[in-house]
């Protein structure tokens, strides 16, 4: 496995591997590579022969009062998991030579970025399609993976790829979970012992709705409302959302429908958590 921090190099080693007329798989991340990680780079070994994966904490997505600062980042750790899973090369760019001196042009998708996450972090994925479409123009992959862990984040970046006839393929993986069901994060760590079994209650929330709309209770009020209580049973827990929504416009719905996606975010005592379920029901 190769690694490096200079574009330019970047640049040629995948050029090298597209002329052995390899397909080049991208996995961008911000470090601290979980289970959840892995299982993108998994995806992209199966389809792809050459295997890109970027870790960058990248400033723009994070808000002046979020966790930039402290966001785990074990270099040595993620570079043995990234050679231990297949990775081709890992490229770690440095904050400088993404944002230098003078920068200016940030890609902005309107509507779908403005909901949910958008409400609570208004920069937020203006940063994350930025420094994507960047990360894209230096890496040039056939394939991109991203996470059904963050349902919002794949929604956005596809929008943004076919918008702007970005030349990749989008994939998105499953949610990896701890065997107890919470959602694989890397600001997990953050957790206190009990903070960790309070967390199990977004994925709690979620089954709930799973249940209920899976068993014919067409009430969404009534479940959001129980979503919001299964929360709440925690005073450490402050809920950002906790709704069930179309699964390509994000909009609230007035009925239940074939395919729904229940979406929460919420902070547990200070760590911020997401997570999301798809759900599917047959009888409408
Ligand atoms: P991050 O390092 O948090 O920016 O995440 C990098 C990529 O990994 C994103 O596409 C995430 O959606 C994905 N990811 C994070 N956690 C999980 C998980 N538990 N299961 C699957 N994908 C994940």
């Amino acid at each position: 496995m190769e690694e490096t921090a200079s574009l330019v190099e970047l640049r040629q080693i995948v050029a090298d591997a597209k002329r052995e007329g390899k397909k080049v798989g991208f996995v961008p991340t911000m470090g601290a590579l979980h289970e959840g990680h892995i299982s993108l780079i998994r995806a992209a070994t199966n389809d792809c022969q050459f295997i890109v994966t970027s870790i960058f904490v990248n400033p723009t997505q994070f808000s002046p009062d979020e966790d930039l600062d402290k966001y785990p980042r074990p270099k040595e750790q993620d570079l043995k998991a990234c050679s231990d899973a297949g990775v081709d090369l890992v490229y770690l760019p440095t904050p400088a030579s993404v944002y230098p001196e003078g920068y200016a042009t940030y890609v902005d998708v309107e509507g779908i970025s403005q909901l949910w996450e958008g409400k609570h972090r208004p920069t937020h994925f203006r940063g994350v399609t930025t420094v994507v479409t960047k990360l894209f123009n230096s890496v040039l992959p056939d394939v991109a993976y991203f996470g059904q862990k963050d349902y919002q984040q794949q929604l956005v970046i596809r929008r943004m790829v076919a918008d702007l006839d970005m030349p990749v393929e989008i994939k998105t993986c499953p949610t990896i979970r701890e065997p107890d069901g919470l959602a694989m994060s890397s600001r997990n760590q953050y957790l206190s012992d009990t903070e960790r079994q309070t967390a199990l209650a977004l994925q709690r929330a979620l089954q709930h709705a799973n249940e209920q709309l899976t068993s014919g209770n067409r009430d969404l009020n009534a479940i959001q409302a129980e979503m919001t209580s299964i929360l709440q049973h925690d005073d450490s827990v402050a809920i950002d959302y906790a709704v069930v929504v179309d699964p390509d416009t994000l909009q609230l719905l007035k009925k239940p429908q074939a395919k729904m996606v229940a979406l929460i975010a919420a902070r547990v005592g200070s760590t911020r958590l997401i997570d999301n379920m798809i759900i599917e029901i047959t009888s409408i």
